[in-house]
């Protein structure tokens, strides 16, 4: 810096000085202090240093301490496990994960090293009885593949433990209400892990919809794709995954379609295509295209597909505007859009929401319930619905004809209480 600059500076500074007032002239003049911030109720928070016409960051988290948070045993080390869910804890507030359930020991114990879980809380599937005698486990999260998770329930339900289970729930309604009555018999809490219901983009457009912000609600329109991979794997066979695209990824449209107005479908259509030849579908089924019918005359079509390059778009088409949400059923990289006539123009516009881990914000609902004894918003009930509506959809595209489903009133019929604001 020249002599110049500072001399041009300063003197700037005692221009404005003396247009301040006494006090704002003085917290000018003095040094910034060493270390701000302000503890109250145990949460800390800044003042802001950006200004009012700026969005604001988010305070810090102010994760509950390690003593209190609900310890979690994780069952199943797969992907989905190791490369969300394990790394979500750290962004949790409420659990953390204190014990593993695999079949591999070598690979149990790296990564009870890399997440500092105790040796003595790493069981095999065979010992999942023995999670009763861990009192530091509240809760199990089960991640391993679909035609697993009954037996997973009930063995952590018998030991005692609140579950929360991956979706899709089971492979089949039978199932997933044996899971339901498991947990009912031994008064544990069950939550399947939908996470749109959870993923703020999802739930700003659920609170749009509800509002009235795009008039009625009339039309919905889902994608959920993604390419397969190498023949062989556990999702292409029928006895593990319980059918393909449908209750793998076609799944989220299903939950997110019933979960925008919380109408249940009343009857639903479907065409179903699988290429002849593919080994990667020589059990399960390619594409589904299903039109859910919901009693308000809402409709909703939904796409899925496991020989499509990705896709996982949501729009909702009201009378008086439409909205739409890129990348919705992705774990990262939403983008809210909605449109809408003002001053006698269309005008397009993006909301956007601070960024949040659904595996995280996921966790800490399940956990809360756990706290504070609240149901979770998608219990079992939920999940037992959408194996409902899928065996629906699978005997519509089969025959070819629209399939009836009981009529249910209320709305909301088979969730708990809505999530509390992230703070
Ligand atoms: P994965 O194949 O990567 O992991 C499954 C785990 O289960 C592996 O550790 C495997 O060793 C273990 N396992 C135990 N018994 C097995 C058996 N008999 N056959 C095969 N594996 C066995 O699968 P993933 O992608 O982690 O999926 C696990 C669950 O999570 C599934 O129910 C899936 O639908 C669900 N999932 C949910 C999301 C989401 O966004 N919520 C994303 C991916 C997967």
């Amino acid at each position: 810096m020249t002599d110049e600059s500072i001399t041009r500076r300063t003197a700037l500074f005692a221009a404005g000085a003396v247009g301040l007032g006494a006090a704002t002239a003085a917290a000018a003049a003095s040094p910034p202090p060493v270390d701000t911030g302000t503890i109250a109720a145990d949460k800390l928070t800044f003042p802001p240093n950006v200004a009012s016409t700026e969005v604001q960051p988010a305070p810090p988290p102010n994760p509950a301490p390690q003593d209190e948070r609900v310890g979690f045993a994780v069952i199943g080390l797969g992907k989905l496990a190791t490369e969300n869910i394990l790394p979500a804890f750290a962004q949790s507030k409420h659990a953390k994960p204190v014990a593993l359930v695999s079949g591999s020991p070598d690979k149990m114990a790296l990564i009870a090293r890399q997440y500092g879980i105790a040796a003595n809380s790493c069981y095999a599937y065979a010992d999942m009885a023995r999670l009763r005698d861990n009192p530091a486990v509240q809760a199990v999260y089960v991640v391993t593949p679909n035609a697993l998770h009954r037996r997973d329930v009930l063995a952590a339900a018998a030991a005692g433990k609140h579950v929360l289970c991956e979706k899709p729930m089971a492979t089949s309604s039978r199932e997933a209400r044996d899971m339901v009555a498991a947990c009912a018999r031994a008064n544990v809490k069950l939550m399947i892990a939908y996470r749109m219901q959870y993923q703020p983009h999802a739930r700003e457009a659920i609170r749009l919809a509800r509002g009235g912000a795009l008039g009625d609600v009339v039309l919905m329109d889902m994608v959920n794709n993604q390419n397969q991979g190498d023949p062989g794997q556990w999702r292409q066979k029928r006895a593990l995954a319980g059918g393909g695209s449908l209750p793998d990824v076609g799944l989220y449209c299903l939950n997110t379609s019933r979960a925008i107005l919380g109408e249940e479908p009343v009857a639903v259509t479907a065409s179903s295509w699988t290429p002849a030849g593919d080994p990667r579908f020589a059990e399960v089924e390619d594409n589904v295209a299903f039109t859910l019918h919901f009693p308000s005359g809402a409709m909703s079509n939904c796409l899925t597909s496991y020989s499509t390059h990705e896709l996982r778009r949501l729009k909702l088409l009201g009378s008086t505007g439409w909205l739409e949400i890129e990348n919705a059923f992705a774990y990262d990289g939403q983008r809210l859009r909605i449109a809408k006539l003002v001053d006698g123009r269309n005008e397009v516009t993006e909301r956007t929401m601070p960024a949040k881990n659904q595996f995280a914000v996921e966790l800490d609902h399940f956990a809360g319930c756990v706290k504070t004894g609240t149901p979770p918003r998608t219990p079992g009930e939920e999940g037992v619905q959408d194996h409902v509506v899928m065996e629906a959809i699978y005997a519509a595209a089969k025959t070819g004809r629209r399939v009836d489903l009981p009529r249910v009133a209320k709305r909301d019929a088979f969730r708990g209480p809505e999530p509390e604001a992230e703070g």
